[in-house]
């Protein structure tokens, strides 16, 4: 439902859950959060309200305390009951690669068969989970090019962002029917559903065409189509009725 990405310089779990809340107004039913920095990738994620992550964050503060790259998801469930588990981000085998989603992956059942054929356990009902599996099997040419390969086996709507342990100062992100916009900082970069995920920070925004695969970095934003080919994109100013 609602999805925010960051990385620059300030502490990405602040920029993260200010970005969340002010999604807020589109509802949802679970809210959660992904930081990775130099120690690693962490998760943390409740059904309910966004006062239900805060106060996990608070009482568990998730390592790595740091991380100034991260993503956070409120989820409109469509496959799988509102439940903590079935809330986003969802990560790989190995916990080093999470995922959030907006839409419907419409072949999922079929990947999630072939992915358990080929060994991944599967934990959630989500549509979504098989993302962070299939971008675990594509991860060897880095996090950007898994995605767009991964955009290629998928079926229905989405927009999606993922983070890895691997590439600590890089956000992924990659749209097909479901937006996801591009916000431009000085020495770090946005990316959210809406401008409103961004808006506290900058103005500047890149909009993504349809079928294309963004990597952020703080100092840093490359967009390719699904093919891998340099992709158009339209930068403009958000007004203040935004
Ligand atoms: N289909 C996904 C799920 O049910 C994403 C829903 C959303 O857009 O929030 O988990």
């Amino acid at each position: 439902c609602g999805i925010v990405g960051y990385t620059g310089q300030r502490p990405a779990v602040e920029v993260v859950v200010e970005g969340l809340g002010r999604l807020e107004y589109r509802g949802y039913d679970s809210a959660g959060i992904a930081l990775v920095g130099a120690d690693g990738l962490a998760v943390e994620k409740r059904a309910g309200k966004l006062a239900n992550l805060r106060s996990a964050l608070v009482s568990r503060p998730v390592p790595p305390v740091g991380a100034t790259t991260g993503i956070g998801h409120t989820r409109w469930a469509t496959h799988g009951a509102p439940t903590d588990r079935n809330a986003h981000p969802h990560t790989d085998c190995d916990g080093r690669i999470a995922v959030i989603h907006n839409g419907i992956i419409e072949n999922f059942a079929a990947l999630r068969t072939e992915l358990e054929g080929a060994g991944h356990r599967i934990v959630s009902e989500t549509d979504t989970e098989v993302v962070a599996h299939l971008l675990e099997e594509f991860a060897a040419g880095g996090l950007m090019e898994a995605m767009r390969r991964v955009c290629l086996r998928l079926e229905g709507a989405f927009t999606l962002l993922a983070v890895s342990a691997d590439e600590p100062d890089v956000v992924v992100g990659a749209r097909r029917n479901s937006p996801l916009v591009v916000g431009r900082g000085d020495g770090e970069n946005f990316l959210g559903s809406d401008v409103a995920a961004f808006i506290a920070y900058t103005r500047e925004a890149v909009e993504l065409g349809q079928d294309q695969v963004v990597e952020l970095r703080p100092s840093k934003i490359t967009v390719v189509d699904f093919q891998g080919l340099p992709a158009v994109t339209r930068d403009y100013h958000v007004g203040w009725d935004a």
